[in-house]
């Protein structure tokens, strides 16, 4: 298990390798796996031009066999959540191509039909800390105020899978005082388990349907799913804009799109598109640094790496593009990078 006590030194970045096992189809047609595991840590794989296999190295490998439990356990997600409690932001991602298996890590398989419910022994990374959290919070003693959002982005376009209208697409903006956010993205409070899993079916419910009419367009797309945990009651917390979200401590989970190459899907036109948009939004491009220029501004207090990620302000590709809104503030965000830079240096 990766999970540590409090007093030891934290890692924080957890790279967790998952082998699922392989499929109905892929057995039909006689393949066989080229991953092999080899201990708890390391994972063999043999090149495709043949020759001796390649071993990497991993905070955790874990082979077909093992259980969604196991996962969730090997994961350490119980420690983020216990230091999203004390106010950091933590972010648990699902990275790998299509068909690897991310959405069924994070959220489960699929119902296989209406009423048909989901045995609890396959329940993803997401409902297992869901309920590990407010049992957790429970037994705190103390006041906690939980919200949820749950978006989507899509070409470059966030949409809110919580909204309550049909969604459109919103905007993401940035300021001194919030960093990056998305204007209007609806921020609901729950008090129970059950509210946060019908938020959960919610969202992804909206993300299947479209997988239907859009030809799978959830594997093209990314989702992220926030808790915001705060150890304030409503009241006492200092007035905030409508739907703005309150401080404290994050808890995230990013759902990415599949990380397959342009060039192996064959993408033209709009699927181009699509697979240029999706490795667009998962990196920071930054203008070259200006040695001349000190930096000024601190990275906002337990900002969360996934988030700065998925944007950047270099170029523009029309007016409901993710970077347009931020591209204003290319210094800040330079000199914001610079710290950061200069920070992981030491
Ligand atoms: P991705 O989200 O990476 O595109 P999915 O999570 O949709 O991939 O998984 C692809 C298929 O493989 C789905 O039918 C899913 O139910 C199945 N699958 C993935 N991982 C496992 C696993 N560990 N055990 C059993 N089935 C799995
Ligand atoms: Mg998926």
């Amino acid at each position: 298990s990766l999970e540590k006590g409090p007093e030891g030194p934290e890692t924080p970045i957890q790279v967790v390798l998952r082998v699922r096992p392989m499929s109905a189809a892929e057995l039909r047609r006689g393949q066989q796996s080229v991953l092999h595991c080899s201990g708890t840590r390391t994972l063999q794989v043999s090149p495709p031009g043949g020759g001796p296999e390649v071993a990497f190295r991993f905070g955790a490998v874990l082979d077909a066999a093992r259980t969604q439990e196991d996962v969730f356990r090997a994961c350490g997600v119980r420690r983020l959540g216990e230091l999203a409690l004390r106010g950091f932001s933590c972010t648990v991602f699902t990275f790998g191509q299509t068909g690897s298996g991310k959405t069924y890590t994070l959220t489960g398989p699929p119902p296989q039909g209406e009423g048909v419910p989901v045995p609890p022994s396959l329940a993803g990374i997401m409902q297992r800390t869901f309920a590990w959290l407010l049992d957790r919070v429970q037994h705190l003693g103390a006041p906690v105020t939980l919200r949820a959002s749950y978006l989507e982005i899509y070409n470059e376009q966030v949409r809110d899978l919580l909204s309550l209208g049909s969604p459109r697409p919103l905007p993401v903006r940035w300021n001194k005082t919030r960093g990056f956010y998305v204007e209007q993205l609806r921020v609901v409070e729950f008090g129970s388990l059950e509210a946060l899993m019908e938020l959960l079916q919610t969202g992804l419910s909206r993300r299947r349907s479209s997988a239907h009419t859009l030809n799978q367009a959830s594997s093209r797309s990314h989702a992220l799913l926030t808790l915001y945990i705060s150890r304030q009651t409503a009241q006492q917390m200092p007035s905030v804009d409508p739907g703005e979200a309150p401080v404290g401590g994050k808890l995230c989970f990013v759902d990415l799109a599949g990380s397959e190459k342009v060039a192996a899907t064959g993408s033209r036109g709009e699927l181009m598109l699509e697979a240029n948009s999706i490795n667009r939004s998962l990196s920071l491009h930054l203008p070259a640094a200006d040695p001349q220029r000190k930096p000024q501004l601190l990275p906002t207090p337990g900002s969360s790496c996934a988030v700065h990620d998925l944007y950047n302000h270099e170029g523009s590709s029309g007016p409901l593009s993710l970077q347009s809104p931020v591209a204003k503030q290319p210094q800040r965000l330079e000199t914001e990078m610079l710290q950061l830079q200069e920070e992981n240096r030491h």
